[in-house]
């Protein structure tokens, strides 16, 4: 934890000390100078919001950044960042979520998670991790290979952790439960910057 806070300080320090050297250094400049040093290597920033396409073109997020992660720690750079520098951000996995309040507009930022796709079932096929950007159809495919059924949505296209957060409905559900039921724990990172690993004994609320 302490490890997170000095991490999210020096970050707006960094922001704070260069926009004062450089106040001509535009927000895509402050992205590509500050931010995608510290990414992994297989992270990107692109200043368009069509780098992350959406299911639906009715009123979609026009950010004018997107970042697409390629790690966790991607994630809580991107959102420790957009904090610092008091750009307003939006996570997209499935890109399928149908809304009028997704206004963040050309100063907003994507966080695209949809690079973070992986679907690990331990040996005996009783748990299973999925990565925060995987969608319905890698989940169901994974669980086909591995024999096991899963508790998710119904369609292909929609984001396992999107449906996850509107309980996730389909038609095991009278078997298994919603896909809330059945969350053992979660690496979140939360809206104040700070990573933390969110399990029913620890934060009972969340
Ligand atoms: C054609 C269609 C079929 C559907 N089928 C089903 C179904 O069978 N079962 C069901 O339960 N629901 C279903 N839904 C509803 C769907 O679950 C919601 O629209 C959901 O919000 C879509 O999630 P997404 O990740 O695809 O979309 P996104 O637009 O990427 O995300 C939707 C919202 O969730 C947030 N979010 C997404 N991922 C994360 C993350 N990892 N961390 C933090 N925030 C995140 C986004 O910021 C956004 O606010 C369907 C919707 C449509 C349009």
């Amino acid at each position: 934890m302490y490890l997170v806070f000095w991490s999210f300080f020096a970050l707006i320090c960094v922001v704070l000390d260069f926009v004062q050297a450089i106040p001509s250094c535009d927000d895509a400049c402050l992205f590509d100078t500050i931010l995608r040093p510290r990414l992994s290597t297989n992270a990107s920033i692109v200043h368009s919001s069509s780098a992350a396409p959406r299911w639906s073109e009715f009123n979609p997020p026009q950010t004018g950044t997107v970042v697409n992660v390629a790690t966790e720690h991607d994630v809580l750079l991107t959102v420790q960042y957009c904090i610092a520098a008091d750009i307003p951000f939006f996570a997209q996995s499935g890109g399928v979520g149908w809304a009028n309040t997704f206004s963040l507009g050309k100063t907003g930022t994507t966080i695209n998670l949809r690079g973070l796709n992986e679907v690990t079932f331990n040996e005996k096929r009783t748990e299973v991790t999925v990565q925060e950007g995987t969608i319905i159809e890698e989940f169901i495919n994974a669980a086909y290979q591995n024999h096991a059924r899963v508790a998710t949505g119904n369609c292909n296209c929609v984001g396992v952790m999107g449906a996850a957060l509107g309980a996730g409905v389909r038609r095991l559900m009278g078997l298994y439960g919603l896909t809330i039921d059945n969350l053992i724990s979660m690496n979140i990172v939360a809206a104040d910057g700070k990573a933390k690993v969110v399990t029913p004994e620890n934060d009972p609320d969340l």
